[in-house]
């Protein structure tokens, strides 16, 4: 008799209505106390566990319900307070976690990034030379819970020393080592509590597993868990590795836990490769991740259930856990309420509640392989097949598109300032003017059909209208129409591009309480007809001044979608890059002939693993020359890109062969230039020369000075002057009061040169 079991790693937070959401908002703005606060969070965290429960999982994961973010928790669990939010000892309270969270009129709030290569964003950690100590055990509370008003023996979850560690600050590398000793007492009181309230199997997160970790720091690793395993032997933990697969698996195995948990999806091909080399002891358990936990279609599970077979040659179906690859955190919860979306797209979908019934399904038929569950596996197949073999999905070919500007930049940058006559430094924006509450409302009723089409067109070429002349008024060199007709940057486009479906509510957590709804990419993408026309050549018909036309670049819009999963993501790129050629051709047939093709995301899809990183930026790179080549040599590509770790990708913005980058700033400023000296950048570019995330308006020393500052590393003729990102979340007057400065600042620094 086989007895695979089925386990869960983690439970989207947010609710089938974001009710989450709105009950933290409204403790936030003080309309419930403490108290409805955590009575409703305390329901939505029962419901979830017995949904899961109703879904037949065996381990239902306990403790990874959080109020804003699990890294967050992990560290006020442990008393890792900031000195700046004046927490003294005991339990970190309410107010004083959001302080973290979110700052307060004391304290600036932590640093948040991105978890892993995902959309989802955790709170930084601080160290500060301050010994960790378990104020409160978070998981025990969790697991008691379940256990009284459930009758639930969940698997706590629990974040891991060593990815907490790395994930956090304030501390020098050298003493990783060291600081990471500390931990020990803590995670073994911690595990202690867990088994002696009953806790039969314990789920410690190690994600950074999948990094590129040196062999010194594997052993560091080793050695840490033989020490806890040693403090307390009798709690069964299962190491879980998620996004990719495992960096030194031969010594991960040898750790003498309960069990290992891999990625089969993200990580397959190495992980497999490892079980058959190195094999699977016998006294483990693994945890098979075998569902998609980060995209939201269907498992192909006739596929899933080859792997977990061929796995049996190695690891006994009883010693087999089969989970989803990564906690649901990143998928939608459910898909019960798209009722907009064809059937055939629907039909192949699946969010977190229908990736459970997949676990289930694949668990059922293993253990017991009859014909009637053969059946269901399918049917289960069908409708997978179904949305592959609709004539939306029959490839299309990007064959032929030129990826190379007939002439060099120096050649092209020469006819096209020729073209323009721009001053020395000329000034621009990053393509987005504040958002100001009519236009939203005004979008929101046109959306709900109470406004007309007339009407709201009407209203946005007012605010058009309205931002033209602000921008003459402030003698700003390159105009743009401001984006008013945009909420988002991806979904505008998706909206208007084919092979994209728009959910009612799949909605993920980013942050904190903010979720998104990314688009769906469920067939090839193509253009019918123009998307940014209209509003580009309204602005132009204005002035006389050049308007920038302004596009989302093809890897910013895939790496903020979920992708089609039958072909390579790379792939995808080039559909939605040959759609945008097609858009870029028709501005510029319109007279339309500076365009900027943002790539804020480039970054963010860069693979966890170096190895990888090539591949990956071939074809960002190529992608977005396929959307900006075609063109006149006298047609200025611009492009845009949020902060990130430019020497990491320093190489590939070249290769964009852009004629003008403009590049967030003002919070890495002294790397970037580093970057700068080190690396000759020889196109045009534009560092921001001021911060938008904060409403303040700089000084014209401040800019002046960061103005100065590049000027040392670039070439003068090359440089250009504008903020460092859209202004759209600024208000009307920060935002005319700092370009004002901006202008200036500008001004003033050519009358040096
Ligand atoms: N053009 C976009 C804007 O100004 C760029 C946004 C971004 O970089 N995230 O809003
Ligand atoms: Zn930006």
């Amino acid at each position: 008799m086989k007895t695979v079991k089925s386990s869960n790693l983690g439970y989207p937070r947010i609710g089938e209505n974001r009710e989450w959401k709105k009950t933290l908002e409204s403790f936030w703005a003080s309309t419930i106390n403490e108290e409805t606060f955590s009575t409703r969070m305390k329901k939505y965290r029962l419901h979830h566990l017995q949904k899961q429960k109703n879904k037949g999982i065996d381990y239902i994961p306990i403790g990874d319900f959080s109020y804003y973010d699990h890294v967050l928790d992990t560290a006020s669990m442990f008393g890792l307070v900031p000195k700046r939010f004046a927490h003294t000892s005991g339990p970190v309270s309410l107010s004083t976690y959001f302080a973290m969270a979110r700052g307060n009129q004391a304290a600036h709030a932590c640093e948040m990034t991105k978890w892993f290569d995902t959309n989802y964003h955790y709170i930084v950690p601080e160290i500060e030379n301050k010994e960790p100590e378990l104020v409160e055990n978070k998981p025990l509370h969790a697991f008691l819970e379940a256990k009284k008003e459930l009758n639930i023996i969940g698997k706590p979850v629990i974040l891991g020393p060593f990815t907490f560690l790395k994930l956090a600050k304030g501390y020098k590398k050298e003493e990783f080592a060291n600081i990471l000793n500390s931990f020990v007492p803590v995670y073994t009181q911690l595990l202690s509590e867990l088994a002696d309230a009953g806790a039969k199997l314990v789920q410690v997160d190690e994600p950074y597993l999948v990094m590129d970790i040196t062999k010194e720091e594997m052993e560091i690793f080793s050695n840490l868990y033989r020490e806890i395993v040693t403090n307390v032997p009798n709690v069964n933990i299962i190491l879980q590795t998620y996004f990719e697969s495992v960096s030194h698996y031969e010594q991960l195995v040898q750790i003498p836990v309960k069990g290992i948990g891999l990625d089969f999806v993200y990580g397959y091909k190495e992980n497999i490769d490892a079980i058959e080399r190195f094999g699977f002891p016998e006294d483990k358990v693994l945890g098979v991740g075998i569902i998609d936990g980060r995209n939201i279609w269907r498992s192909n599970l006739l596929e899933s259930h080859q792997i977990i077979n061929k796995l049996s040659n190695h690891v006994p179906f009883k010693n087999q856990i089969l989970q989803p690859t990564s906690s649901l955190l990143h998928v939608p919860v459910c898909l019960e309420q798209e009722t907009g979306l064809d059937p055939i797209v629907k039909d192949a979908l699946a969010f977190g509640d229908e990736k459970l019934d997949e676990l289930r399904l694949l668990r059922d038929v293993t253990n017991d392989p009859t014909q009637s569950s053969l059946e269901l596996l399918n049917r289960h197949q069908q409708s997978f097949e179904k949305l592959n073999e609709s004539n939306w999905r029959v490839r299309k070919e990007t064959a032929g598109l030129p990826t190379k500007r007939t002439k060099e930049f120096q050649e092209r940058y020469q006819l096209q300032n020729q073209k323009w006559n721009l001053p020395l430094l000329p000034t621009t924006t990053i393509g987005s003017f504040p958002q100001t509450k009519e236009v939203r409302k005004a979008r929101f009723k046109w959306r709900k059909g109470e406004l007309s089409n007339d009407t709201y067109e009407a209203n946005i070429k007012s605010m058009i209208a309205r931002w033209i002349r602000i921008q003459e008024e402030l003698d700003i060199d390159v105009l743009v129409h401001g984006e008013f007709e945009r909420n988002d940057m991806v979904e505008f486009f998706g909206e208007k591009l084919n092979g994209f479906a728009f959910s009612k509510n799949g909605w993920v957590q980013s942050y904190g309480s903010r979720c998104v709804k990314p688009p769906i990419i469920f067939g090839n993408v193509s253009l019918d007809k123009p998307m940014t026309l209209n509003e580009t050549l309204y602005a132009q018909s204005l002035t006389d001044r050049p308007v920038k036309g302004m596009l989302t670049g093809p890897v910013t819009i895939l790496n903020w979608s979920f992708v089609r999963n039958d072909i390579p993501h790379q792939e995808a790129a080039y559909q939605i890059a040959e759609a945008l050629l097609k858009e870029v051709q028709s501005l510029e047939h319109a007279g339309i002939t500076m365009i900027q093709v943002d790539e804020p995301a480039l970054r963010e899809g860069l693979p966890l693993k170096k190895e990888k990183h090539n591949t990956y930026l071939n074809w960002a790179v190529e992608a977005f020359r396929m959307s900006t080549s075609d063109v006149a040599e006298t047609t200025q590509i611009h492009t845009h890109m949020c902060y990130s770790d430019f020497n990491e990708i320093i190489e590939a913005i070249k290769e964009l062969d852009a004629d003008v980058i403009s590049i967030e700033t003002s919070r890495s400023h002294a790397e970037i230039i580093s970057a700068f000296e080190t690396n000759i950048y020889d196109k045009g570019i534009g560092l921001g020369v001021y911060d938008i995330h904060s409403p303040r308006v700089p000084s014209e020393e401040e800019m002046t000075s960061t103005i100065e500052r590049a000027l040392s590393v670039l070439p003068a003729e090359l440089f250009w002057v504008n903020p460092d990102c859209g202004l759209k979340t600024r208000g009307e007057k920060e935002t005319v009061a700092a370009l004002e400065v901006m202008v200036k600042a500008a001004k003033s620094a050519r009358n040096q040169l």
